[in-house]
């Protein structure tokens, strides 16, 4: 067969050579173990909660080793493509505080030496090296129609055979070029396939930086370089890619482990250098039906998108922290050790990954997004609810700009001193916790063990008392003496001791007074509440307790 030939009549249009390709796209030039890694999505528009961690694991692993990070765009199957889909793919990623170095930064503007880095603008490329594979007798065409190729599979069911275009079923791979010439000239179309040089008697092994050494069969199957319309298959694409853009280190979800004998071979076969690979474990979740395991589904489960996140309002660096804690099982110990430490300084690795697949918790994000809450300053939580706001509760927003000042000073309670409270773990959480500041309560959990009229008579009384202008350390001693002239034991050890000689205790007292104030039994410092409140509401408050007491039956 003359390959030149045969290639000249299947590319006719490639004129551009493997070679002078290849020297179009320079070698990177970076220090001694720099890994140069890529996030590389469909343009689908849905960033899945995997998919973000994936990209996480990937920028980890460049930057940590003063590598590259670039986001190349897959779109070789146009169905799986929505409008916009690429510049939600890049806001999904760069919200979380990954960054990007190089690659796409929206559906047409792009960043870095080594572009198009979105594949459906690269399909000359793609082609020139199969004209190349083409002319070393490496591919072929294959005309096999889908009912031909069904039939196969039928009788290698049958046969109990391995699936595949192989062997004495690899009807295409020695068509004479007349008989190729006269399927093209009547207008037959093709796919283009390997000739894979593979052995079925022999087996490949690599190591997996997060799995460890995995060993497999050799390919052996003709698998499709190009699809009849030109456009290559993943398989093909990701690998001239990964070779031109300079990718040493290959981090995927593990569904492609199987795949990984083709790639391997077609970087042989390509005579590229073979990446590393490290190949990720689904993240899973804890099954309620079943009491298992099961990977977090796209269709069950809302934390799945990457967009519930914002939704519900996590900061993005808590989800980022997040993400670290079930990255690395050594993470939490650090943080423990380094609570004040930036995460992007813990030295993330493979060796601390799990092999089994994450467990996704959202109990466990809720208490890591909560300790990340407490940490920020009184403007830094402010912001992110308004931002949060702005976007999903439009009246929550109207409430919180109407005077700042006031919005701020709710924020600030209890905030910055050594152990801050852990309220608020989502600003879909922040409508309901400070809801009693912007209206006074409607109803009020008081405690069961005071009488209504004991009630009455603490609220008239703290209203005689109560000095706005107290210092926080006056404030308690203040109640606590009050509680003693009312009959209540000023602190609850006395009580315990002789239950029979009081009304109750100061803490009994205290919490009239914080549900008359709030409504509610748990709150913040009462303190500050009422500071935030002001004199006069804080009056109205009581006022209104007290008549709601009185019509109480
Ligand atoms: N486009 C492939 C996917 O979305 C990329 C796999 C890879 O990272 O090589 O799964």
């Amino acid at each position: 067969m003359d390959n030149k030939k045969l290639a000249e009549l299947l590319f006719p249009q490639i004129e551009q050579t493997k070679e002078e390709i290849e020297n179009s796209y320079k070698k990177r030039d970076l220090p001694q173990g720099a890994r140069v890694t890529r996030f590389a999505p469909s343009p689908t528009g849905f960033l899945h909660i995997g998919g973000l961690f994936a990209a996480f694991v990937s920028e980890r692993a460049a930057h940590t080793t003063d590598g590259v990070f670039y986001l190349r765009i897959e779109d070789t199957d146009k169905k799986r493509e929505v409008e916009n889909g690429v510049t939600g793919i890049v806001k999904g990623i760069t919200d979380f505080g990954i960054k990007i170095d190089e690659g796409m930064l929206s559906e047409t503007e792009s960043v870095g030496d080594y572009a198009p880095y979105i594949q459906s603008k690269r399909a000359k490329i793609y082609q020139s090296y199969c004209k190349d594979l083409v002319e070393k007798g490496l591919a072929y065409p294959c005309f096999c129609s889908a009912e031909e190729l069904n039939a196969v599979r039928e009788e290698q069911e049958k046969n109990k055979e391995n699936p595949g275009y192989y062997g004495k079923y690899a009807k295409c791979r020695d068509l004479t070029l007349e008989q190729i010439e006269e399927n093209i000239k009547n207008g037959m179309p093709y796919v283009l396939r390997l000739k894979s040089p593979g052995d079925e008697n022999k087996r490949i092994s690599f190591e997996d930086g997060i799995k460890g050494t995995i060993e497999m069969p050799e390919n052996i199957l003709d698998i499709v370089l190009l699809k009849t319309d030109g456009i290559p298959t993943y398989h093909f694409a990701h690998a001239i890619d990964d070779h031109l853009m300079g990718t040493n280190y290959v981090i995927r979800g593990d569904e492609w482990i199987s795949s990984a004998p083709i790639h391997l071979q077609l970087f042989d076969v390509l005579g590229f250098e073979t990446p590393s690979y490290a190949h990720i474990s689904p993240i899973m979740k804890e099954d309620e039906e079943t009491g298992g395991k099961r990977k977090l589904s796209k269709r069950k489960d809302p934390e799945a998108a990457v967009s519930y996140y914002h939704e519900v309002g996590y900061p993005n660096k808590a989800v980022l922290e997040y993400l670290y804690t079930i990255a690395n099982s050594n993470y939490e110990q650090w943080r423990m050790e380094n609570p004040d430490t930036p995460m992007e300084e813990f030295e993330f690795d493979f060796a601390h990954m799990s092999k089994a697949g994450a467990l996704f918790d959202l109990v466990k994000l809720t208490d890591v997004s909560k300790t990340y809450i407490s940490k920020l300053t009184t403007d830094e939580v402010f912001e992110g609810v308004k931002a949060w706001a702005e976007e999903y509760n439009k009246d929550f927003y109207e409430l919180l700009m109407k005077d700042t000042d006031y919005s701020k000073s709710i924020f600030a309670i209890e905030r910055g001193n050594e152990k801050p409270r852990k309220d608020i773990a989502k600003w879909e959480d922040t409508p309901a916790y400070t809801e009693y500041f912007f209206n006074a309560p409607e109803a009020y959990d008081f405690p069961e063990n005071l009488s209504k009229e004991d009630m009455i008579e603490i609220l008239q009384k703290y209203k005689k008392v109560y000095n706005h202008n107290d210092i926080a350390d006056d404030w308690f001693p203040r109640v606590r003496d009050m509680s003693e002239a009312l009959g209540y034991a000023k602190a609850p050890k006395f009580y315990k001791k002789n239950p029979e000689e009081f009304k109750g205790h100061v803490g009994d007292v205290s919490s009239v007074i914080r549900v008359a104030a709030t409504g509610r039994r748990n709150t913040p410092d009462l303190y500050q509440i009422l500071q935030v409140l002001g004199e006069k509401e804080t009056m109205d408050r009581f006022d209104r307790a007290i008549s709601a007491l009185k019509e109480e039956k």
